[in-house]
């Protein structure tokens, strides 16, 4: 627990922790409470009823009595607040939807080529529109929409200050809030994706570095004793958890040198880890197809396996880089992240054999989210803050 927290700060800490315990079961009891958390009875009763006040806790019968009485079973509303992610990027529209389960109800991808016009906003608006009503998502109950956009995004004023990839130089909250019904919040595509690889810390046990190798490739730090400090539970994300930098440039990973003077990145720098790494150098293989690169390079055509051996050497020298600088697990995400899976152990022993400690590079995973993680991240960021709010 920090120092100098007073007694209100307390109060407010175990409501807290009361609810997420209660969230990441699918039903508990007040005497399980008080055991798990070491709260008194007489105060877990208190903050029970006040959740249940809250709507977001209920009664829902009684559990299995050991003996004795039968205590009432007590479990989270879990659809009491819903929140949308949207992932803005230079062609589609990724959009998904969850609730106080954080899991993903419901994502979809549509192909939209972004342009910086009121064309575009109108469009966004009526597929947000749509997809509210197809999902029968109730209103009343919407947290808000959180909005993924490749490029650096000041949180503090939600404000995009730069994009590459969009072709724009800022876009405001405000500029969207004119569109989007909703209270809404900008985040980096990367940072967003990131935060998806938390939603199973039930108390997270690790630092992360999350690369995203998608069309452009960016990346997030997460740091766990951050999440921890609120007394084991985690805290939002603003909260510090994720290391922003003092510009809100923080884990741009895409654009560290691996080749000096090598390929033209498209930030104009020379040898970028984007130039050899995004999806769009596989994609490009095939058409813009990833999955047919993919395809190809199982079914054996020894070009492809030269190239995606090249593409993990040139991965591994920026990975056993953020190995040094973070000494903590890298989690590899984004659309090339999702094909992983079966390259991993190969791509460890390519890590593994460049670290100066040795070891087997087992530090490096892939990532466990795969579709719309961009969007569901979003999402989950809003969620996130209306939990550590309980
Ligand atoms: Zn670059």
């Amino acid at each position: 627990m920090r120092r100098g927290t007073n007694s209100l700060e307390v109060k407010k800490l175990n409501r807290n922790r009361v609810f997420r315990y209660v969230n990441s079961l699918s039903e508990t009891s007040m005497p399980d409470i008080s055991a798990a958390l070491d709260i008194s009875g007489p105060t877990v009763l208190t903050i029970v009823k006040e959740l249940k006040d809250a709507g977001v806790v209920a009664e829902v019968g009684e559990l299995q009595s050991t003996g004795g009485r039968k205590a009432k079973a007590i479990a989270a509303v879990k659809d009491a607040r819903c929140a949308i992610g949207v992932d803005i990027t230079a062609n589609h529209v990724g959009i998904a939807y969850t609730d106080l389960a954080r899991k993903v109800l419901k994502h979809e991808r549509i192909r939209k080529p972004f342009a910086c016009e009121d064309v575009y906003f109108r469009e966004l608006s009526e597929i947000l529109r749509r997809f509210v009503e197809e999902n029968r998502i109730p209103e009343t109950k919407m947290e808000g929409v959180g909005i993924s956009l490749p490029g650096i995004v000041d949180r503090q004023k939600n404000i995009l200050t730069q994009s590459h990839i969009l072709n724009i130089k800022d876009l405001s909250r405000e500029r969207l809030a004119d569109y989007i019904p909703y209270p809404c919040e900008l985040l980096n595509d990367a940072n967003a994706a990131a935060i998806t690889e938390g939603v199973d810390f039930k108390d997270p046990e690790s630092n992360m570095v999350y690369l995203s190798l998608s069309n452009s490739v960016g990346g997030a730090v997460i740091f766990a004793d951050e999440m921890k400090s609120n007394d084991g539970i985690r805290s939002d994300y603003d909260g510090g958890a994720m290391y922003m930098g003092n510009n809100w440039r923080s884990g741009e990973f895409g654009h560290m040198v691996v080749h000096p003077e090598g390929k033209t990145c498209y930030c104009g720098k020379k040898g970028c880890l984007d130039a050899y790494c995004s999806a769009l150098n596989l994609a490009q293989l095939e058409n813009g197809d990833l999955k047919g690169f993919f395809q190809k390079l199982e079914s054996g055509t020894g070009e492809y396996r030269r190239i995606w051996e090249e593409y993990m050497y040139d991965l591994a020298i920026v990975v056993d880089n953020l190995r040094m600088c973070f000494d903590c697990e890298v989690v590899l995400g984004g659309y090339v992240g999702n094909y992983m899976e079966p390259y991993i152990e190969q791509f460890r022993a390519i890590a593994a054999a460049k670290n100066i400690f040795g070891g087997s590079g087992a530090y490096v995973r892939v990532c466990r989210y795969r579709e719309e993680a961009s969007a569901f991240g979003a999402a989950l960021y809003q969620i996130e803050k209306y939990i550590s709010k309980i």
